[in-house]
């Protein structure tokens, strides 16, 4: 039967109903859906090893003579086992196979076989268990590099192996998605060519050209996709708000500024008093002031007559930043709300009511504020703050609220204390400007860090009682709320590492070690009103040492805290616990960090080593980057981008500004991709971009 790219899978040999729905489970239901089907990873069987030079306790082919007949013995019901004999190089090797009965007939003395399998030296006999093994002359899963898939539950990697090597032909009717153009400025293979050794390649160089066409064509799509709809809101007008005397709000505050915090605020009233919308994202570090740069885009919204809305991820955040920011413009005349998941139903009516009908000016809220329940007067800006704990959806969910009656969008800033490398934020954020704050305020005293091991752990104790003796206060962050929680940390690691957990351990810490010191706890399963509480109290001096989840991970503002400790420190990212620290030294006081773990694994200690010598985020992020590896660094698709088959976001930097390049040079000649040539373009930026509707299409 002649296959073509559309075959539906049903029609190949071995796939009968019940494998074609197990590979529709992994969206595979035509032939080029195989085709489409990159492999996690590969499997290097290509280099043929002799037994003296073989690595032992390792996979490796090896080619060999059968010198004697297999031996079948039957050991007992259900276990049997053939025994058999070859030759390399005058060497013998003794294979076993259990329950392979069939392997006796398959093995024919006197010839010659690829046996891939891991050699073992016992008794200085080499061996080898339950090997693969092919005729020399008619390989096909050993010699060569085989790819790995990602696989489901009665789909074997050689099950799926030997339908892509079936369906491989087709690849030459692929049509080339990429212009003639890009792929000779850039250097990159030809489709067929790719798709053949993506899968079975010739050689890893071969594969390394396929890797790098296919990444791009993802990434040049991605960019495509972006620099359009960056383009489309170049042309939707933003509400022209009125340029104010900034020296009115800089009077406000307590401080004088920062330069950053000027530069960037300079930066944003040239956005919103311009005829377009704002899109902006503001970088900076913890502790850099980025509250100040988001009230001063509110106030310039609310004094132009407009409203404005903050978004936080968290209540407690929320409350504080209302706190805060009621403190600073209560001088301004401008109303203020607060929308939390937590109101009564009665009080949530009102507030909606009173936005809706433009009696609130600045609303501060969580991610209530995106219910299809709340609307609008007049707004004009929203701010996202922590952006890496939102989507690119929910960022534009919010922004449709705006009065449907206006043609113009709200400005919209997005504040981020993840400080990722500044070139992965802008393919990242492809569709915002940004702005960095990259100065802290002055008479910051830097965090010193240490990495504190269990034998310290009184010492430790020590040091917490000097601390409040000393007037300080202390936070103590634990992995979970409850014992013996699974812990949603990232890093988790052997269940077999006590955790510390918040209620029990700061029971413990009470009763055993700090009777006469004021302790509470805080996690995020206690009712808001509680958490309210408790971080009130906290913040203003009621409390010495406060046992916490990462609830207070995000934001919240204690400047006489001078001591972090965090408990089982292995189990957060690098950033994370950057993040956490940034929670002390806030205040004129020198501050501290202790990360305890008991674990002795060297890559835990190179990680929290990275924090214990640095407090540039930046450089932490970086880091982190490279030791988490791609996957893990935005968490569960929280930058809301389209999910890539191959291209590494945060690895494949070069390509990725080539891509950008190349995917702008071409919208710049045909900004709506609207020539014939460039239709296979459009094609996959829609395909890519199928999963997010809600920012393209
Ligand atoms: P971020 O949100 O960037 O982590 P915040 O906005 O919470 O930081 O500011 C951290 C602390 O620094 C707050 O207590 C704030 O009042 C203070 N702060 C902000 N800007 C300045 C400044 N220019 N000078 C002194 N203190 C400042
Ligand atoms: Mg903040």
């Amino acid at each position: 039967m002649d296959i073509t790219l559309q075959t539906p899978l049903l029609e190949f040999s071995g796939v009968g109903e019940v494998k074609a729905k197990k590979l529709e489970k992994l969206g595979l239901s035509k032939c080029v859906d195989l085709l489409k089907y990159y492999p996690r990873d590969y499997e290097d069987r290509s280099k043929l090893y002799n037994l003296t030079d073989a690595p032992l306790g390792e996979k490796v082919c090896i080619c060999a003579t059968v010198a004697d007949r297999p031996v079948y013995t039957m050991l007992r019901k259900g276990l049997d086992l053939v025994k058999v004999t070859v030759i390399n190089e005058n060497i013998r090797l003794y294979l076993t196979f259990f329950n392979q009965y069939y392997v006796a007939q398959s093995l024919h003395l006197g010839q010659d076989y690829i046996f891939y399998g891991v050699v073992d030296l016992s008794n200085s006999r080499f061996t080898m268990t339950n090997p693969i093994f092919e005729p020399v002359h008619k390989t096909s899963f050993t010699g060569c590099i085989i790819p790995k898939y990602a696989l489901t539950a009665g789909i074997t990697n050689h099950f799926l192996c030997s339908l892509v090597r079936h369906a491989l032909p087709c690849a030459k009717d692929l049509p080339e998605t990429l212009p003639r153009q890009v792929r000779l400025d850039h250097q990159l293979a030809q489709i067929e060519f790719a798709c053949r050794n993506i899968h079975f390649p010739e050689s890893f160089e071969a594969m390394e050209l396929a890797r790098r066409r296919l990444s791009f064509e993802e990434l040049f799509f991605l960019s495509a996709g972006l620099t359009m709809l960056k383009g489309r809101r170049t042309e939707t007008s933003g509400y022209p708000l009125s340029p104010q005397p900034m020296e009115e709000f800089l009077s406000l505050l307590p401080f004088p500024p920062t330069d950053a915090q000027l530069r960037v605020m300079e930066e944003i009233l040239q956005d919103v008093t311009s005829k377009k919308s704002m899109n902006r994202l503001v970088q900076g570090d913890v502790g850099s002031g980025k509250t100040v740069v988001a009230a001063f885009a509110a106030w310039l919204a609310c004094k132009s007559g407009f409203q404005a809305a903050l978004m936080v991820p968290t209540e407690v955040l929320a409350e504080q930043h209302f706190q805060s920011l009621s403190n600073l413009l209560s001088t301004t005349g401008i109303r203020l709300g607060l929308l939390t998941g937590s109101l009564t139903p009665a009080n949530k009516k009102k507030l909606q009511t009173a936005l809706a009908n433009g009696e609130i000016d600045f609303v501060i809220g969580t991610h209530a504020l995106i219910s299809p329940k709340v609307s609008f007067q007049r707004l004009a800006l929203i701010v996202a703050d922590e952006q890496h704990r939102f989507g690119v959806a929910q960022r534009a969910t919010l922004a449709g609220k705006a009065s449907n009656t206006e043609p113009l969008s709200p400005h919209v800033l997005v504040m981020s204390a993840t400080p990722i490398p500044r070139t992965l934020a802008l393919i990242v954020y492809g569709d915002l400007d940004i702005s960095v704050i990259d100065q802290l305020p002055p008479g910051r005293t830097p965090i010193s860090t240490y990495v504190v091991g269990e034998d310290k752990r009184v010492r430790m104790y020590g040091f917490i009682r000097k601390q409040v003796q000393e007037g300080r206060q202390v936070y103590i962050i634990c992995p979970s709320v409850e014992e013996q929680e699974p812990s949603s940390a990232p890093f988790a690691q052997s269940a077999s590492v006590e955790r510390k957990a918040v209620t029990t351990f700061s029971t413990t810490l009470q009763t055993e070690w700090f009777p006469d010191l004021r302790i509470s706890y805080l996690h995020g399963k206690m009712k808001p009103k509680e958490k309210e509480q408790i971080m009130h109290s906290f913040a203003m001096g009621e409390i010495d040492v406060l046992v916490s989840t990462t609830v207070v991970e995000v934001g919240v503002d204690v400047p006489n805290a001078s001591l972090i400790i965090i408990e089982n420190a292995e189990c957060f990212g690098l950033s994370q616990l950057h993040q956490l620290r940034g929670r002390v030294g806030r205040g004129q006081y020198a501050s501290y960090c202790i990360l305890m773990t008991s674990t002795r694994n060297s890559d835990t200690m190179t990680r929290l080593k990275i924090l214990a010598g640095s407090t540039d985020g930046f450089h932490i992020s970086e880091e982190d980057l490279k030791l988490r590896g791609p996957g893990d660094f935005f968490g569960q698709r929280q930058h809301g981008l389209p999910q890539m088959a191959l291209a590494d976001l945060t690895g494949d930097m070069r390509l990725l500004r080539q891509a950008q390049d190349a995917a702008r040079s071409l919208l710049s000649t045909d900004p709506s991709l609207s020539q014939p040539d460039n239709l296979p373009v459009l094609q996959g930026v829609r395909r890519l971009f199928a999963d997010t509707p809600d920012i393209f299409n």
